[in-house]
């Protein structure tokens, strides 16, 4: 059975959902330009929960939402002089295919924050009805804080301290609001910083603020209680507590039982993020040469509540250990010698799971995978390994990827500049030039391509970037 930490209760507890399906609301991009790859620690890590609850035989409906209207949005929006959803629609497209790079899948729906905004209003209104929000002289919608006596549950605070700290440290009378703590639900609109951007309300026009979005969308997809909700953990405080507190005033039910939170990518010790400027882009290093395949690793292999200190040398770490699990599937799948001894599969199976449905921890599994890599090379060896259990390493190394989604190599087409050198080497041979079909091996080998001959004709693969490298160095 899987075991999660949960925010709320700071215990490892078991993840039991309330009906036959689990319901996940997971936090989704602002969509004001590419996410970067910290953003992607959260969704990875998030898509890695998903598949393990999934493999522990609990279907997911996992709703993602999209934050197409905020400050930033507007800004990117207003200083490009473009409609809203024009401009947000070009980074959802990216934040899209990036998705598909980093295999993160089986998200039912990605709801936009724009196509919600009646619910978001019906919700405000509930709130205002029940006296826990009120307008204040600025027109906007505030939510009282100090009107939900749980407020501070997930994040741990004290509330009553939350109140009184922050009045002491500015002059109450200095804000439209009752209390500094309280926060915007409804921000009026202000042509200055807004443009043509607004929505008409019954409490005049503006644009949702940004907690009450989610709150809406988790009820519009999930209902009114789900059974976990996913995001960095800077999303703790203050907004996961916010939606708590909007969610649980509106429907007096729970809103989630349990809180996953992922612990920040790191650069030389601090959070990646934009406005620090110390980040990369999926696209930037897709540039740089290396595949969705391999970022994917290098977020799955950490542990989610621990910081990952990001740098391209552990980048090259992970394309390295994935170039040993590509040429143990090749030697698997090309039956390499068999013997008689068969390998203790379902142990291995067993390790591996017990690993990830303890609170998800990936390092161990895969050092699990890695130990197994090592001794099933060593069996190949000697030919020790058994035919039988050959096929069902290859079984094994398949449910992992499925859970994984990195260890399978994805097979690129070969360009069809290669192939014609191919084609030219071949003919070079039947001809019996052979000078001549060496010289054009060579320069298929310098582009990165090796060749092997085998009886009906010839094949061809990408090399090991090591390799490339060697070949390089000779020219
Ligand atoms: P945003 O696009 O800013 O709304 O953030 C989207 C998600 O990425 C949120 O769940 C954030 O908590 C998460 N996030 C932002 N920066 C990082 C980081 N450096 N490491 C891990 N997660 C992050
Ligand atoms: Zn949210």
């Amino acid at each position: 059975m899987l075991s999660l930490y949960n925010t709320l209760t700071c215990q490892i507890e078991p993840f039991k959902p309330m009906g036959p399906k689990a319901k996940m609301y997971s936090c989704g991009p602002t969509v004001y330009g590419y996410a970067h790859i910290g953003n992607f620690r959260t969704f990875v890590s998030t898509d890695l929960l998903r598949r393990v609850i999934e493999v522990n035989g609990i279907p997911v409906t996992q709703v993602m939402n999209l934050t197409d209207v905020d400050d930033k949005t507007m800004k990117g929006a207003n200083d490009r002089g473009m409609p809203l959803r024009e401009y947000t629609d070009i980074y959802i497209e990216a934040f899209f295919e990036d998705l598909r790079t980093l295999k993160i899948e089986g998200v039912a729906r990605f709801p936009r924050a724009t196509d919600a905004i009646p619910s978001m209003i019906r919700m405000i209104e509930k709130l205002i009805d029940k006296g826990y929000a009120y307008q204040a002289d600025d027109k906007s919608i505030y939510f009282r804080v100090h009107a939900f006596k749980e407020y501070g549950k997930l994040s741990h605070i004290d509330r009553q301290s939350l109140v009184a700290g922050a009045s002491e440290r500015v002059h109450q009378d200095e804000y439209t609001k009752d209390n500094l703590c309280d926060f915007a639900l409804w921000k009026a609109y202000d042509q200055k910083t807004d443009g043509p951007i607004f929505w008409q309300s019954p409490f005049g026009p503006g644009r949702p603020g940004w907690h009450i979005e989610c709150s809406a969308m988790a009820q519009d997809f999930l209902g009114p209680s789900i059974d976990i909700h996913c995001g960095g953990i800077d999303l703790v405080f203050p907004h996961h507590e916010n939606e708590i507190a909007q969610s649980e005033c509106c429907n007096h039910a729970p809103f989630a039982t349990h809180w996953f939170h992922v612990e920040h990518l790191h650069v030389d010790g601090k959070k990646m993020s934009k406005s620090l400027g110390n980040f990369y882009t999926l696209r930037d290093l897709i540039e740089k040469g290396f595949s969705g395949r391999e970022v994917r690793a290098f977020i799955a292999q950490s542990h989610y509540r621990m910081p990952l200190n990001f740098t391209l040398e552990g980048l090259k770490g992970v394309r390295q250990a994935l170039f040993r699990v590509d040429q143990l599937w090749d030697r698997l799948e090309l039956g390499a010698d068999a013997g008689e001894e068969n390998f203790n599969v379902d142990q291995i199976h067993a390790s591996f799971m017990e690993a990830l449905n303890h609170d998800l921890n990936f390092p161990k599994a895969f050092a699990v995978l890695f130990d197994m890599v090592r001794d099933v090379n060593k069996g190949l060896d000697q030919k020790k390994i058994s035919k039988e259990s050959q096929k069902r390493i290859l079984e094994l190394l398949e449910r992992f990827d499925a859970i994984l989604g990195c260890l399978k190599k994805e097979e690129e087409p070969i360009p069809g500049s290669i192939l014609d050198l191919v084609e030219a080497r071949q003919k070079a041979r039947k001809e019996r030039r052979f000078q001549d079909a060496d010289k054009i091996r060579n320069e298929i080998t310098l582009l990165g391509y090796e060749l092997e001959d085998v009886t009906n004709g010839t094949k061809v693969k990408k090399s090991h970037p090591c390799n490339i490298q060697k070949s390089t160095a000779i020219d």
